[in-house]
């Protein structure tokens, strides 16, 4: 009975919420490797098979907020907290350009302070300067006002991403202290259109508690809110939260079974969305060394290689066991080129590789 809801999500179908649940809970082997082909042929049907790459720059772990999921959280007071010199931010968006990875994303624990809006603002105006343009970039900094983004917007940054974590307002209440709110979230994901960015979302999958029907209906969410980039990944326990404390360390057949997880999720947002771009994330990697190359055969088509120098890397641990944190930038890009390779899909060097969609819609 899958394998007829997916011949007609294939065929470009809405599916329901039911539907969609039906699918994500079927661990059949045989339903998985249906699905991770049919989006696959809908990705290079919309999107090609080409990977881009977004050099993430992880320039500080000082936050303001609580989340209870989070390793860097501002209540964890075993992180030792950094913030990067601008002249590494800076160093790091050219080693991308030299690397001819064509974008980065700069993504930090949320702060709302004057001096980090306008270290923000320098350091994207300094970096496309530099670059003559060549370098598309990406925020992932979290929630803030309208003027903020238009700030940043006019210095230089085009896409910005920004998960609701659960489209589910009342699993958002219990993963978050109470000031904290769903409503802005939603609002902060529109003011980011009007502004103009390429909007990015997400969500974490396998959460405490978490069931099919929602995240059944976080695939309808991106659909409803017209979205032009999708990044999500499992739930990855930290120990220092207060969601992470009390439970066990991921056993092999639990990180099989998040993976997989994952996976599924990147499929039917694939067959959902069609010509939207799709990270594959590094909590993937968490789960499998190949978790990564996993994804862009289930439909994703961005991968954000780690641009972040290694001294910091330990810091900026959002779960744990997060990869490559002994590793240095150099290292990521021949990895992941020969893994790419790998599976036969080529790179999208120097270009920016905007989401499809954005320009359809904006047309
Ligand atoms: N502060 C910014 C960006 C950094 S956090 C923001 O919150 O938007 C980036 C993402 O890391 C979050 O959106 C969340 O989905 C993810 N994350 C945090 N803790 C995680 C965990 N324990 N497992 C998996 N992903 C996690
Ligand atoms: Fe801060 Fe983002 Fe972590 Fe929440 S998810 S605590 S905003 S870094």
């Amino acid at each position: 009975m899958n394998n007829i809801i997916l011949a007609r999500a294939a065929a470009g179908e809405r599916l329901s919420a039911a539907e969609i649940a039906d699918i994500l809970a079927d661990t059949d082997p045989a339903t998985a490797k249906e699905l991770f082909s049919a989006a696959y042929a809908v990705k290079a049907e919309n999107v090609g098979t080409v990977a881009y790459f977004r050099g993430i720059i992880e320039c500080s772990n000082i936050c303001t907020k609580d989340c209870y999921y989070c390793g860097i959280r501002k209540g964890n007071r075993q992180v030792e907290r950094y913030s990067m010199d601008p002249e590494d931010i800076y160093r790091e968006a050219l080693q991308a350009d030299q690397f001819n990875y064509g974008s980065i994303v700069i993504q930090a624990g949320e702060r709302q302070d004057p001096a980090f809006i306008a270290m923000i603002e320098n350091i994207l105006r300094r970096i496309k300067e530099a670059t003559e343009g060549r370098i598309g970039i990406t925020l992932s900094l979290g929630e803030q006002s309208r003027e903020t983004y238009r700030r940043w917007f006019e210095a230089g940054a085009h896409r910005y991403l920004l998960r609701i974590e659960t489209s589910d307002p009342d699993l958002y209440a219990q993963l978050h202290p109470a000031d904290h709110s769903y409503e802005a979230r939603v609002q902060a994901l529109r003011d980011l259109r009007d502004t103009g960015y390429q909007v990015g979302t997400g969500f974490m999958m396998g959460l405490p508690g978490q069931t099919y029907r929602q995240m059944a209906r976080d695939i309808l969410f991106l659909d409803e809110l017209d979205i032009d980039m999708v990044g999500m990944g499992p739930y990855i326990p930290h120990g220092n939260t207060p969601l992470g404390r009390d439970l066990p360390p991921l056993s092999d057949a639990e990180k099989r079974r998040l993976l997989n997880l994952g996976l599924r999720m990147i499929a039917m947002a694939r067959l959902t969305l069609r010509d939207v771009n799709i990270a594959a994330t590094t909590a993937l990697q968490a789960l499998a060394q190949d978790g990564r190359e996993q994804g862009l055969q289930a439909g994703a088509n961005v991968i954000m290689p780690n641009l972040t120098e290694t001294v910091y890397r330990p810091n900026y641990s959002l779960y744990e066991n997060k990869p490559c944190t002994d590793e240095n930038a150099g290292m990521c890009r021949g990895c992941l080129q020969r893994r790419i390779e790998s599976i036969g899909e080529t790179i999208g060097y120097n270009q920016w590789g905007d989401s499809p969609h954005f320009h359809r819609r904006t047309l």
